[in-house]
C-alpha cells in the first residue's frame, strides 16, 4: 500500500489535454494542495472507453435516474459501451485502493451530480450525474466524492482531505477480521474527530455499538461505516474542534499543574479566537498526554489530523 493515500481525479483536472475539444481544465487546488498530501490516479473515461480527441460531444438523454448517453450531433449510443467500462474501472479504482475522486463538475460522464439530462422534447433537468460517476459511488457507496468547484472553498477542500483520511482508516479496519471489540476500539480512537463532525452522529453510533450484541455483527459493521462517513461529511468547525480540544484538555487537567492546564486553557482559547491554528494546541496536548502517559487522549485519530503535525 502506498504511503500518501491514492485519489482518483479527472484528467482533465490535471491539465491533461483530454476534452472533446482537446483542451483541459486545469485546477490548481488539486495540482498543487491535493497532490502534496495524496498519489493522483488520472481516470479520463471518454478517452479510455476509445472516444479519441478531438471527439464530437455527448449529452445525456432520457430518464434523468437512468439517463443515456449520446453524440450531441450523430446521435450515436455511447451508453452500453460507458457502463460496461464504468463497471470494470470502479471496481479496478476499489482494488487500487483509491480513497477519495475529484470529478469534474457537469460532465456526461464525470459530473457527480446536477449534470443537465434532456429529455426526448428537449427541455432539460439539472437532476443527473455523469455514467462514471454513477458507476463509481455504486461500487463504492462510501467513497468521498467532490466536484472541484467545491474545492474553492477552504473548509469543503479540508473536509475532503479529512474524509480521505477517514475512508482509509475505516476501509482498513472493515477488512480485517471482524469483532465486535475491534469496533469498539475503532469507535473509541474516533470520537473526538466524530464529535468535532457531527455530535448527532456520534451518539448514534454509541447506541447502536450499545445495542450491537442484539444483532449479526455484519449489519452493524456495515450501519456503522455509513453513519460514520456521513458524519465525516459534516465539516468541523473552529466552534466544533474547540469543544473537541475542551473534552481533551479536560481529561488531562487532572494530570496537569495549575500552571499547565492554564497554558493549555490559554492556547485552546487562542485557537478559539482565531490566533493560532489548531495544530498548537493539538501539540501540546499531544506532549502532555505522552508526558502523563494519557492513553485514551493519546488513542485519539483526532490528534493525528491531516496538517496537525507529527
Ligand atoms: S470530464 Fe471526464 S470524460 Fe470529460 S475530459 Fe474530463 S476526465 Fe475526460
Amino acid at each position: 500500500m502506498s504511503i500518501k493515500p491514492r485519489i482518483g481525479v479527472s484528467s482533465c483536472l490535471l491539465g491533461h489535454l483530454v476534452r472533446h475539444d482537446g483542451g483541459h481544465k486545469h485546477h490548481r487546488t488539486v495540482t498543487d494542495t491535493l497532490s502534496r498530501s495524496f498519489e493522483i490516479v488520472a481516470v479520463c473515461p471518454e478517452m479510455e472507453v476509445g472516444m479519441g480527441v478531438p471527439r464530437e460531444p455527448v449529452d445525456l438523454v432520457g430518464n434523468p435516474r437512468a439517463p443515456r448517453m449520446v453524440g450531441k450531433r450523430s446521435g450515436r449510443d455511447w451508453t452500453g459501451i460507458m457502463r460496461r467500462y464504468g463497471r470494470e474501472r470502479a471496481a479496478e479504482i476499489g482494488r487500487l485502493e483509491v480513497c477519495g475522486f475529484v470529478l469534474k463538475k457537469g460532465s456526461p460522464s464525470c459530473g457527480p451530480d446536477r449534470v443537465p439530462v434532456r429529455s426526448e422534447t428537449g427541455t432539460a433537468d439539472p437532476a443527473g450525474a455523469g455514467l462514471f460517476a454513477r458507476a463509481l459511488a455504486g461500487a463504492l457507496p462510501l467513497l468521498p466524492v467532490e466536484a472541484e468547484d467545491r474545492l474553492d472553498d477552504a473548509a469543503l477542500c479540508e473536509n475532503f482531505i479529512e474524509r480521505v483520511h477517514g475512508y482509509r482508516e475505516w476501509r482498513d479496519h472493515a477488512r480485517a477480521a471482524p469483532s465486535l471489540a475491534g469496533l469498539m476500539d475503532f469507535h473509541a480512537s474516533h470520537k473526538l474527530t466524530l464529535l468535532a463532525h457531527d455530535e448527532r452522529r456520534l451518539r448514534l453510533l454509541g447506541r447502536l455499538l450499545a445495542e450491537a450484541g442484539n444483532g449479526p455483527l455484519e449489519a452493524v459493521t456495515t450501519r456503522y461505516g455509513n453513519v460514520f462517513m456521513e458524519a465525516l461529511k459534516q465539516p468541523a468547525t473552529r466552534k466544533t474542534n474547540t469543544n473537541a480540544l475542551q473534552h481533551l484538555a479536560g481529561f488531562l487537567s487532572g494530570r496537569l499543574d495549575p500552571e499547565g492546564r492554564k497554558q493549555l486553557a490559554g492556547l485552546v482559547d487562542d485557537y478559539r479566537l482565531g490566533r493560532v491554528p489548531l495544530s498548537a494546541p493539538l501539540a501540546l496536548i499531544r506532549r502532555h498526554a505522552a508526558e502523563h502517559g494519557a492513553a485514551y487522549v493519546l488513542r485519539q485519530n483526532f490528534l493525528r489530523r491531516p496538517g496537525s503535525g507529527p
